[in-house]
């Protein structure tokens, strides 16, 4: 099928499947299990797959195309399910054969959520200073340690588990597990939100002595920090093409509305001063999209995408914090009503903010790869 044959049923399923559902779900409900088998079915959970591993083979683009899509209907149904469609990647790449015939089955019909589990209570931007730990026991592993705040870790059936298998605070000691969720020695909580993102299913785990053999070592120390720092740019694009989707789909149900609403004899859209918001918030959005799509094409090509990935992150989150509550108040009272989207838009906003790089680490990196900030110094040191 061609690839835009299949954004278009992927379009098909948010609109019709999800965004009717999603601004119902309190925090008892579990999105997951009805929405993820239709999910896999259309490929959502093996997009970037090799068709021999039973994935759609499709490009980076395609998977951030679908992100954006689904993020217009619900972002944490769209965290949630490009977070199982990344474990089941990693694992089609790195797994041991029998790791894989384990789970990737399951992953790809969607009968299990998975999760890729970083930050702890006390570790967050600072990845480095993780305190889960790694030991070895003859040719087993033993993991001690707790997660928090991770995308489906509520509901997930398996994680991939970054440890310190070495001195605490040497990134190169790192190493990723894959920890099945539902096994003794591990124990799972959810991780209740005020912004309502219940599609996320975020939650956390302790793992206290939980025994692991060799098969399941996924990344070995001095391996795992690189790798994430090398996919991590693509998460930042796909996150910043959600916040495109949740902007595009703001903007559009605003200036339905601007053309029905009557004010002073005419529709809202009638009105220069109304008209000009959303104006200034498309051209906000014409530029996220061509910071994203140029991030795309540094990613699909293997060229350097650190930068451009930064960038394009920031700049999209930024355009979703500012642009969202200008729409919002665009729509008069009605913008408040449950059934429409702005709300929980400008929850997931704030969490786009902080999710796969916070918008600070990330203007961080910008200043040391621009040396922004830096080369003024040095003029004015010199003059
Ligand atoms: C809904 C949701 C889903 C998530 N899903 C996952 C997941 O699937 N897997 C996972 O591993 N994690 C996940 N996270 C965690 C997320 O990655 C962290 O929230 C993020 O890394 C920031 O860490 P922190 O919240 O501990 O904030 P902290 O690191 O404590 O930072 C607090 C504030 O200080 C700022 N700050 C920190 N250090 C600096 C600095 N050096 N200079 C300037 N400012 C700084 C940050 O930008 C932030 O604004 C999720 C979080 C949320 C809210």
């Amino acid at each position: 099928m061609a690839q835009t044959d299949w954004l278009s049923q992927v379009a098909a399923f948010a609109t019709h499947q999800v965004a009717p559902v999603a601004g119902a779900w309190g925090p008892a409900d579990r999105p997951g299990r009805d929405l993820l088998p239709p999910a896999a079915l259309l490929g959502l959970t093996g997009i970037e797959l090799p068709v021999a591993e039973g994935g759609l083979g499709l490009p980076f683009g395609a998977k951030a195309r679908a992100c954006e899509v689904l993020a217009a209907a619900d972002f944490g149904f769209a965290m949630s399910v490009v977070n199982t469609h990344n474990v089941a990647a990693k694992l089609a790449l790195c797994a041991a054969s029998e790791v894989k015939a384990r789970w990737l089955p399951d992953l790809l019909d969607g009968r299990i959520s998975a999760c890729t589990a970083l930050t702890e209570p006390g570790a967050g931007s600072d990845f480095a200073a993780i305190r889960m730990t790694a030991r070895r026991d003859g040719g087993d592993w033993i993991l001690d340690g707790e997660k928090t705040w991770i995308t489906n870790a509520r509901h997930a059936g398996l994680a991939i588990v970054y440890a310190q298998c070495g001195e605490l605070g040497d990134r190169d000691g790192i190493g990723a597990f894959v920890v099945d969720l539902k096994a003794p020695g591990a124990e799972r909580f959810a991780r209740e939100s005020a912004f309502s993102q219940v599609g996320t299913g975020t939650g956390g785990f302790r793992l206290n002595r939980y025994r692991l053999d060799e098969s399941n070592l996924l990344l070995e120390p001095g391996t795992a920090f690189r790798s994430i720092l090398s996919e991590i740019n693509g998460a930042r694009v796909y996150v910043a093409a959600m916040c495109c989707g949740m902007v595009q789909a703001a903007l559009e149900a605003a200036t339905e509305y601007g053309a029905e609403r009557q004010s002073f004899g005419r529709p809202l859209a009638g009105h220069q001063a109304w008209r000009l918001d959303l104006a200034r918030c498309a051209t906000q959005l014409a530029a996220a999209r061509a910071l994203v799509a140029q991030a795309i094409a540094a990613i699909e090509t293997d060229s350097e995408a650190q930068l451009l990935s930064a960038q394009a992150k920031i700049h999209a989150v930024d355009v979703a914090q500012a642009q969202l509550p200008v729409l919002l108040h665009a729509m008069g009272a009605e913008g408040l009503a449950p059934e429409r989207p702005f709300a929980r838009h400008l929850a997931a906003a704030q969490i786009a903010a902080l999710t796969d790089g916070s918008t600070e680490m990330l203007l961080e990196r910008v200043a040391q790869l621009t040396r922004a900030g830096t080369v003024r110094a040095t003029q004015s040191n010199r003059r």
